[in-house]
């Protein structure tokens, strides 16, 4: 066979597959456009577990009517321009590739404002590189992304898609997530008509307070310590929960690198170390943890999804977390006082 070029929409199906895996990953590239966006508020409607349809409504600066098809077409990007960019980015998209790797998979529109426009745009994405031309709509300024029907042009796709319950189950983690890394964001959730989640925006400890136990439950935060501490230009933040309030699963344990959810063998083996000493075999802590550090020293280019991520100085940020949580967890260990040594 001839080597060729792949049409457009392939090229899309293909990247589709990297980044949509199910409809849980649609919401969260969704989600975070609109953080990304500078957004105070965002609302999610989703039916029959967001297979049916996903709609993200927020208040964010909105994109203009001469780039709404640019925000549909590959590799198109409003947060980075160059190299450089990228080693210092602090946006949590900067691929370009979530609304196109949707779009081709789904029946997908995008409807728009931005502050300095009289009326919305919407323009409907079908997974062509050329998309139609925007028509007026009615919207206030911010932006709605509506996907429906997920994988409806993809059946080999379609079919590995779980039950409405269980799709569901994932999203509502993926928002959580979110729900959890951006207090200062109102959000609503919706599946099937019914209003599921109404969190108000905290700009105070006790307002976070207040979402986590909504999230994680009154008893974790019951049972957990506070932390805040600095060094080497890298901060933790955070709730610990108390060895007593362990938990049989590790399904209770977030973590977050400049606002974006992680998943990293590094900082689970750090913490892991830490709750040595006061946890039983096979407990599993549970804590909610936000790591800020210069968007430099931490290279979020190392999955298409970004749930992965490496640290250029990971000794550092491995002995960092590790000393400040076993430094916090002493004063729960009986008889141990707060300053006991490392
Ligand atoms: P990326 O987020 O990596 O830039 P996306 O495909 O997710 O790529 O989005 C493409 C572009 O569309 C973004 O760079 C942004 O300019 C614009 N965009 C997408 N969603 C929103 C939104 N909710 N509000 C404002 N602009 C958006
Ligand atoms: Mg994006």
């Amino acid at each position: 066979m001839r080597i060729r070029r792949l049409p457009p929409e392939l090229i899309n199906q293909i990247a589709a597959g990297e980044v949509v895996e199910r409809p849980a990953s649609v919401l969260k590239e969704l989600l975070e456009n609109s953080l990304d966006a500078g957004c105070t508020r965002i609302e999610v409607e989703v039916e029959q577990g967001g297979v049916r349809l996903i709609r993200v409504r927020d208040d964010g600066g909105g994109i203009a009517r001469e780039d709404l098809a640019a925000a549909l077409s590959s590799h198109s990007t409003s947060k980075i321009a160059s190299f450089d960019d990228l080693v210092h980015v602090a946006s949590l998209g900067f691929r370009g590739e979530a609304l196109p790797s949707i779009a081709s998979v789904s029946r997908l529109t995008l409807t728009s404002r931005t502050a300095g426009e009289a009326s919305g745009w919407r323009l409907a994405g079908d997974g062509r590189e050329t998309p139609c031309v925007p028509e007026p709509a009615a919207h206030p300024p911010g932006t709605t992304v509506e996907v429906r029907d997920l994988f409806y042009n993809t059946p080999a796709r379609r079919k590995f898609l779980k039950s409405e319950r269980t799709e569901f189950a994932h999203l509502d983690e993926a928002l959580r997530r979110i729900a959890l890394a951006r207090a200062d964001v109102a959000l609503t959730l919706s599946h099937n008509g019914r209003a599921l989640l109404r969190l108000p925006a905290a700009s105070e400890r006790s307002g976070e307070e207040r979402r986590i136990a909504e999230l994680c439950g009154a008893d974790f935060i019951a049972q957990a310590l506070h932390l805040d501490q600095q060094a080497a230009g890298l901060r933790l933040r955070g709730w610990v929960g108390l060895p007593t309030a362990s938990r049989a699963q590790a399904d209770a344990q977030y973590f977050f690198v400049n606002g974006r959810a992680v998943r990293d063998r590094l900082v689970a083996h750090a913490v892991r170390q830490a709750y040595q000493d006061v946890l039983f075999h096979g407990r599993h802590p549970a804590f909610v943890l936000f790591l800020a550090l210069d968007p430099a020293l931490v290279d979020v280019n190392a999955h298409p999804a970004k749930h992965e991520v490496r640290f250029r100085e990971a000794r550092l940020v491995h002995d960092f977390l590790f000393r400040t949580l076993h430094e916090v967890l002493a004063t729960t260990r009986p008889g141990s006082a707060a300053t006991a040594p490392l």
